[in-house]
Protein backbone atom coordinates (compact mmCIF):
# COMPACT_ATOMS: atom_id res chain seq x y z
CA UNK A 1 0.00 0.00 0.00
CA UNK A 2 1.33 3.39 -0.76
CA UNK A 3 1.32 6.77 1.00
CA UNK A 4 -1.35 7.86 -1.27
CA UNK A 5 -4.21 5.07 -0.50
CA UNK A 6 -3.05 6.04 3.24
CA UNK A 7 -4.67 9.54 1.75
CA UNK A 8 -7.08 7.99 0.01
CA UNK A 9 -8.32 6.15 3.73
CA UNK A 10 -7.73 8.77 5.72
CA UNK A 11 -5.15 7.68 7.75
CA UNK A 12 -3.11 10.24 7.00
CA UNK A 13 -4.16 13.87 6.59
CA UNK A 14 -3.50 15.65 3.85
CA UNK A 15 -5.46 19.39 2.26
CA UNK A 16 -7.75 17.43 0.18
CA UNK A 17 -8.85 20.27 -2.49
CA UNK A 18 -11.10 18.27 -4.78
CA UNK A 19 -12.93 14.85 -4.52
CA UNK A 20 -15.41 12.62 -6.55
CA UNK A 21 -16.34 8.56 -6.57
CA UNK A 22 -13.25 8.28 -8.93
CA UNK A 23 -10.28 10.61 -7.66
CA UNK A 24 -9.31 13.22 -5.26
CA UNK A 25 -6.69 15.75 -5.22
CA UNK A 26 -4.57 17.25 -2.55
CA UNK A 27 -1.33 19.67 -2.11
CA UNK A 28 2.03 18.24 -2.69
CA UNK A 29 3.49 18.13 0.58
CA UNK A 30 6.94 19.59 -1.06
CA UNK A 31 5.46 21.73 -3.69
CA UNK A 32 7.61 22.62 -6.55
CA UNK A 33 5.46 25.44 -7.46
CA UNK A 34 3.36 28.24 -5.55
CA UNK A 35 0.54 25.46 -6.46
CA UNK A 36 1.29 22.10 -6.57
CA UNK A 37 -1.42 19.72 -6.72
CA UNK A 38 -1.42 15.96 -7.21
CA UNK A 39 -4.88 14.29 -8.42
CA UNK A 40 -5.20 10.80 -8.38
CA UNK A 41 -7.57 7.81 -8.75
CA UNK A 42 -9.07 6.47 -5.63
CA UNK A 43 -8.32 3.05 -7.54
CA UNK A 44 -4.31 2.23 -6.50
CA UNK A 45 -3.24 1.93 -10.59
CA UNK A 46 0.75 1.65 -10.38
CA UNK A 47 1.52 4.39 -13.45
CA UNK A 48 0.49 4.48 -16.74
CA UNK A 49 2.05 1.71 -17.56
CA UNK A 50 -0.33 0.01 -15.60
CA UNK A 51 -3.68 0.96 -17.13
CA UNK A 52 -5.95 -1.28 -18.80
CA UNK A 53 -8.68 -1.09 -20.94
CA UNK A 54 -10.79 -1.21 -18.14
CA UNK A 55 -9.25 2.35 -16.90
CA UNK A 56 -10.01 4.16 -20.30
CA UNK A 57 -13.27 6.11 -18.79
CA UNK A 58 -11.14 6.41 -15.25
CA UNK A 59 -8.06 8.17 -17.35
CA UNK A 60 -10.37 10.33 -19.07
CA UNK A 61 -12.44 11.25 -16.15
CA UNK A 62 -8.62 12.69 -14.87
CA UNK A 63 -7.86 14.49 -17.68
CA UNK A 64 -11.27 15.75 -17.40
CA UNK A 65 -10.68 16.83 -13.86
CA UNK A 66 -7.76 18.59 -14.70
CA UNK A 67 -9.35 21.84 -15.79
CA UNK A 68 -11.87 21.83 -13.00
CA UNK A 69 -8.90 22.04 -10.79
CA UNK A 70 -7.09 25.08 -12.27
CA UNK A 71 -10.07 26.77 -12.28
CA UNK A 72 -10.54 26.21 -8.95
CA UNK A 73 -6.95 27.20 -8.18
CA UNK A 74 -6.93 30.14 -10.38
CA UNK A 75 -4.43 28.95 -12.63
CA UNK A 76 -6.69 31.24 -15.27
CA UNK A 77 -2.85 32.31 -16.81
CA UNK A 78 -1.66 28.30 -17.45
CA UNK A 79 -0.14 25.81 -15.59
CA UNK A 80 1.56 22.45 -16.40
CA UNK A 81 0.53 18.43 -15.69
CA UNK A 82 3.32 16.02 -15.68
CA UNK A 83 2.52 12.46 -15.12
CA UNK A 84 6.22 10.93 -14.18
CA UNK A 85 6.29 7.13 -14.86
CA UNK A 86 8.90 4.67 -13.90
CA UNK A 87 12.33 4.99 -11.86
CA UNK A 88 13.98 6.85 -14.76
CA UNK A 89 10.90 8.93 -15.13
CA UNK A 90 11.13 10.24 -11.59
CA UNK A 91 8.38 8.47 -10.46
CA UNK A 92 8.89 7.91 -6.41
CA UNK A 93 5.54 7.09 -5.24
CA UNK A 94 3.91 4.11 -7.41
CA UNK A 95 0.56 5.07 -7.33
CA UNK A 96 -0.66 7.06 -10.72
CA UNK A 97 -0.63 10.87 -9.88
CA UNK A 98 -1.32 13.86 -12.63
CA UNK A 99 0.92 16.71 -11.17
CA UNK A 100 -0.90 20.16 -11.08
CA UNK A 101 1.75 23.29 -11.40
CA UNK A 102 0.93 26.80 -11.47
CA UNK A 103 1.56 30.28 -10.11
CA UNK A 104 4.90 31.01 -11.85
CA UNK A 105 6.17 30.76 -14.80
CA UNK A 106 7.17 27.46 -15.70
CA UNK A 107 10.33 26.89 -18.02
CA UNK A 108 11.11 24.35 -20.62
CA UNK A 109 12.69 21.51 -21.29
CA UNK A 110 12.17 20.05 -17.33
CA UNK A 111 15.17 18.50 -15.96
P1 LIG B 1 6.47 11.57 -8.10
O1 LIG B 1 7.91 11.86 -7.75
O2 LIG B 1 6.06 12.00 -9.45
O3 LIG B 1 6.13 10.12 -7.80
O4 LIG B 1 5.61 12.48 -7.14
C1 LIG B 1 5.29 12.13 -5.83
C2 LIG B 1 4.93 13.38 -5.13
O5 LIG B 1 4.25 13.03 -3.93
C3 LIG B 1 6.11 14.26 -4.71
O6 LIG B 1 5.98 15.54 -5.33
C4 LIG B 1 5.99 14.33 -3.20
O7 LIG B 1 6.35 15.59 -2.69
C5 LIG B 1 4.53 14.01 -2.98
N1 LIG B 1 4.18 13.44 -1.69
C6 LIG B 1 4.78 12.42 -1.06
N2 LIG B 1 4.16 12.16 0.11
C7 LIG B 1 3.14 13.03 0.20
C8 LIG B 1 2.13 13.29 1.18
N3 LIG B 1 2.04 12.56 2.30
N4 LIG B 1 1.24 14.27 0.94
C9 LIG B 1 1.32 15.02 -0.19
N5 LIG B 1 2.24 14.83 -1.15
C10 LIG B 1 3.14 13.86 -0.95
Amino acid sequence: MTIFTKIINREIQADIVYEDDVCLAFHDVSPQAPVHVLLIPRKPIVSLDDLSEDDTVLAGHLMMTVPKIAAQLKLSDGYRTVVNTGEKGGQSVFHLHIHILGGRNLSWPPG
